[in-house]
């Protein structure tokens, strides 16, 4: 059975987006644990995050994949951006402490012209300070489009850096499919390639989650600019061969289309559909 949701606003807490995503026929969800853009957390409320986890649990949820704010940049040429993303994701898993099981999606950062490699390096020790043994939580690496001086365009860029993870059991990766397909992975006309590529260099047992998202440009393009399930250029044919591939479809696929509750609801009553029909 397909598992799927969307991404969903915090602002009226946590029970409240499992509520809103079991309305809308979804069975896992996205949030931004802050403001995408940096800024302070809202204060714990722990019955609150205890009725989500409950509610997760009853429905059947699978695992939730809260993405770190955005702007976060783990490899910035400057120490203050550097120490703020840094603590700003630890104080994200404290938090999650109370979400026990589910994933913390973020994306690798911007090496600002230090070059990869310097990048891949600020990186991996910076995660290698957040994570504590005693986590609860996964830290997925997002692939990335590309743009600027992103790092994670390339799965080897995602792989060096799980090499240097000193307890790399607490990481892994998720796919955004507008992002590896704007990062020049053509997953339409080759889709199985893609995967074999991901498995080869990465390892399939590294991926824990898929962002499901169409693109506005093309093939390559390197821009990130998410469009509507059919409505870009990855297309309907391309994303239902994606939910129903083997190697995908028992992950959770997050929905990050530009769309108000109504229109996520449509996407995933459609996905629903359109994954069953293989399995009938
Ligand atoms: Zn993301
Ligand atoms: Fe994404
Ligand atoms: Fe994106």
């Amino acid at each position: 059975m397909l598992k799927i949701g969307c991404h969903l606003s915090l602002s009226h807490g946590y029970l409240a987006m499992g509520e809103t995503a079991n309305s809308i026929g979804a069975d896992t969800f996205a949030f931004f644990t802050r403001n995408p853009r940096g800024g302070k957390a809202r204060p714990v409320d722990p019955d609150d995050l205890g009725a989500l986890q409950a509610l997760t649990a009853a429905k059947d949820f699978a695992a939730l994949v809260a993405h770190a704010p955005y702007t976060l940049n783990l490899c910035s040429d400057k120490p203050d951006v550097r120490q703020f993303a840094e603590e700003t994701m630890a104080e994200d898993l404290a938090l999650l402490e109370h979400l026990p099981g589910n994933y913390y999606n973020f994306h690798p950062g911007c090496h600002m012209k230090q070059g990869r490699d310097a990048g891949i390096e600020l990186i991996s020790s910076a995660l290698n300070r957040i994570m504590k043994p005693e986590c609860h939580t996964r830290m997925l690496l997002e692939t990335m489009a590309g743009k600027g001086t992103e790092i994670g365009r390339t799965f080897e860029e995602l792989r060096d850096i799980l090499l240097s993870l000193d307890d790399p059991d607490h990481f892994g990766v998720c796919l955004d499919t507008c992002h590896v397909f704007d990062a020049g992975y053509d997953i339409v006309h080759s889709l199985d390639a893609v995967i074999s590529e991901f498995d080869r260099v990465i390892g399939l047992h590294n991926l824990y989650a898929i962002h499901l998202n169409d693109s506005k440009n093309e093939l390559g393009s390197h821009k990130d600019r998410h469009e509507k399930i059919g409505k870009g250029h990855i297309g309907l044919p391309a994303i239902t061969a994606i939910i129903r591939h083997p190697a995908l479809r028992d992950l959770p696929f997050i929905l990050e289309t530009p769309n108000e509750l109504e229109g996520y609801q449509e996407e995933i009553e459609l996905l629903k559909s359109l994954a069953d029909t293989e399995e009938a």
